[in-house]
Protein backbone atom coordinates (compact mmCIF):
# COMPACT_ATOMS: atom_id res chain seq x y z
CA UNK A 1 0.00 0.00 0.00
CA UNK A 2 1.25 3.49 -0.54
CA UNK A 3 -0.49 6.15 1.47
CA UNK A 4 0.24 9.32 1.00
CA UNK A 5 -0.40 13.09 2.67
CA UNK A 6 0.26 16.18 1.16
CA UNK A 7 -0.09 19.75 2.71
CA UNK A 8 0.14 22.81 0.59
CA UNK A 9 1.41 26.22 0.74
CA UNK A 10 -2.22 27.46 1.83
CA UNK A 11 -2.45 24.35 4.32
CA UNK A 12 -4.85 22.64 2.37
CA UNK A 13 -4.59 18.65 3.13
CA UNK A 14 -5.05 16.11 0.64
CA UNK A 15 -4.39 12.25 0.63
CA UNK A 16 -4.46 9.67 -1.54
CA UNK A 17 -3.88 5.49 -0.76
CA UNK A 18 -2.84 2.74 -3.51
CA UNK A 19 -2.66 -0.92 -2.71
CA UNK A 20 -2.14 -4.10 -4.47
CA UNK A 21 -4.08 -5.91 -1.03
CA UNK A 22 -2.54 -8.63 0.74
CA UNK A 23 -0.95 -11.30 -1.29
CA UNK A 24 -3.06 -14.64 -1.33
CA UNK A 25 -6.36 -12.59 -0.52
CA UNK A 26 -9.57 -14.29 -1.44
CA UNK A 27 -11.10 -13.39 -4.79
CA UNK A 28 -13.12 -10.04 -4.29
CA UNK A 29 -11.74 -9.41 -0.88
CA UNK A 30 -11.81 -5.46 -0.49
CA UNK A 31 -9.38 -4.55 2.33
CA UNK A 32 -8.87 -0.98 3.71
CA UNK A 33 -7.64 1.24 1.64
CA UNK A 34 -10.50 2.45 -1.05
CA UNK A 35 -12.60 2.11 2.58
CA UNK A 36 -12.68 5.95 3.13
CA UNK A 37 -12.00 6.08 7.38
CA UNK A 38 -9.86 3.47 7.24
CA UNK A 39 -7.32 3.38 4.93
CA UNK A 40 -7.59 6.90 4.17
CA UNK A 41 -9.48 10.01 5.62
CA UNK A 42 -8.88 13.59 5.50
CA UNK A 43 -10.59 16.78 7.45
CA UNK A 44 -9.28 19.65 5.98
CA UNK A 45 -10.11 21.19 9.25
CA UNK A 46 -8.03 18.82 11.36
CA UNK A 47 -5.86 16.45 9.18
CA UNK A 48 -5.21 13.43 7.72
CA UNK A 49 -4.13 9.77 8.39
CA UNK A 50 -3.44 6.89 5.93
CA UNK A 51 -2.75 3.04 6.83
CA UNK A 52 -1.10 0.53 5.67
CA UNK A 53 -1.10 -3.48 7.14
CA UNK A 54 -3.92 -6.22 7.65
CA UNK A 55 -6.86 -4.37 6.25
CA UNK A 56 -9.17 -6.36 8.20
CA UNK A 57 -7.47 -5.06 12.15
CA UNK A 58 -7.63 -1.41 10.29
CA UNK A 59 -10.91 -1.48 9.19
CA UNK A 60 -12.39 -3.22 12.66
CA UNK A 61 -11.05 0.07 13.99
CA UNK A 62 -12.24 2.41 11.75
CA UNK A 63 -8.18 3.62 11.82
CA UNK A 64 -7.55 6.74 9.93
CA UNK A 65 -10.93 8.25 10.86
CA UNK A 66 -9.80 7.42 14.65
CA UNK A 67 -7.01 8.79 14.19
CA UNK A 68 -8.14 12.37 12.14
CA UNK A 69 -11.13 12.11 15.38
CA UNK A 70 -8.21 11.96 18.28
CA UNK A 71 -6.37 14.68 16.28
CA UNK A 72 -9.32 16.50 16.45
CA UNK A 73 -9.67 16.47 20.45
CA UNK A 74 -5.94 17.61 20.67
CA UNK A 75 -3.70 14.50 20.49
CA UNK A 76 -0.69 14.83 18.28
CA UNK A 77 -0.16 12.71 14.98
CA UNK A 78 2.00 10.91 16.34
CA UNK A 79 0.05 10.47 19.86
CA UNK A 80 -2.94 9.29 18.03
CA UNK A 81 -0.59 7.09 15.64
CA UNK A 82 -0.08 5.62 18.99
CA UNK A 83 -3.77 5.33 20.07
CA UNK A 84 -4.43 3.36 17.20
CA UNK A 85 -2.08 0.70 16.99
CA UNK A 86 -2.84 0.30 20.38
CA UNK A 87 -6.40 -0.15 19.97
CA UNK A 88 -5.90 -3.34 17.80
CA UNK A 89 -2.82 -4.89 20.07
CA UNK A 90 -4.77 -4.64 22.88
CA UNK A 91 -7.11 -7.46 21.70
CA UNK A 92 -3.87 -9.62 21.22
CA UNK A 93 -2.95 -11.12 18.10
CA UNK A 94 -0.85 -9.13 16.46
CA UNK A 95 2.22 -11.29 16.35
CA UNK A 96 1.61 -12.37 13.15
CA UNK A 97 0.66 -8.85 11.17
CA UNK A 98 1.82 -5.49 10.57
CA UNK A 99 0.16 -2.42 10.93
CA UNK A 100 1.02 1.04 10.11
CA UNK A 101 -0.36 5.09 10.26
CA UNK A 102 0.82 7.83 9.04
CA UNK A 103 -0.85 10.79 9.89
CA UNK A 104 -0.17 15.09 9.51
CA UNK A 105 -2.17 17.91 11.76
CA UNK A 106 -2.78 21.77 9.99
CA UNK A 107 0.09 22.64 11.64
CA UNK A 108 2.11 20.07 9.50
CA UNK A 109 3.51 18.20 12.15
CA UNK A 110 3.22 14.20 11.60
CA UNK A 111 3.60 10.84 13.37
CA UNK A 112 3.99 7.46 12.33
CA UNK A 113 3.68 4.08 14.47
CA UNK A 114 3.62 0.40 13.43
CA UNK A 115 3.14 -2.89 15.03
CA UNK A 116 6.55 -4.11 14.07
CA UNK A 117 9.22 -2.44 13.67
CA UNK A 118 10.47 -2.08 9.91
CA UNK A 119 8.05 0.71 8.64
CA UNK A 120 9.64 3.91 7.35
CA UNK A 121 7.82 7.09 5.83
CA UNK A 122 9.13 9.58 3.95
CA UNK A 123 8.54 12.75 4.38
CA UNK A 124 9.05 15.84 1.55
CA UNK A 125 9.13 19.37 3.38
CA UNK A 126 11.33 22.26 1.69
CA UNK A 127 13.10 20.56 -1.05
CA UNK A 128 14.16 17.52 0.43
CA UNK A 129 13.33 14.26 1.44
CA UNK A 130 13.86 12.68 4.49
CA UNK A 131 13.27 9.07 5.66
CA UNK A 132 11.72 8.42 8.97
CA UNK A 133 11.76 5.59 10.66
CA UNK A 134 8.61 4.65 12.65
CA UNK A 135 8.61 3.83 16.26
CA UNK A 136 7.16 0.64 16.70
CA UNK A 137 4.99 -1.25 19.73
CA UNK A 138 7.11 -4.12 19.21
CA UNK A 139 11.20 -2.94 19.76
N1 LIG B 1 -3.83 -2.65 3.65
C1 LIG B 1 -3.79 -3.51 2.49
C2 LIG B 1 -4.98 -4.43 2.52
O1 LIG B 1 -5.30 -4.98 3.55
C3 LIG B 1 -2.56 -4.32 2.33
C4 LIG B 1 -1.24 -3.61 2.50
O2 LIG B 1 -1.13 -2.56 3.11
O3 LIG B 1 -0.23 -4.18 2.05
O4 LIG B 1 -5.56 -4.66 1.48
Amino acid sequence: TIGMLCMDKKGDISGACTTSGLAYKMHGRVGDSPIIGSGLFVDNEVGGAAATGMGEEIMKSVGSFLIVELMRQGKTPQEACEEAVHRITKKGGYEDFQVAYIAINKNGETGSYCIHPGFAMMEYRDGKNERVNSKSFIK
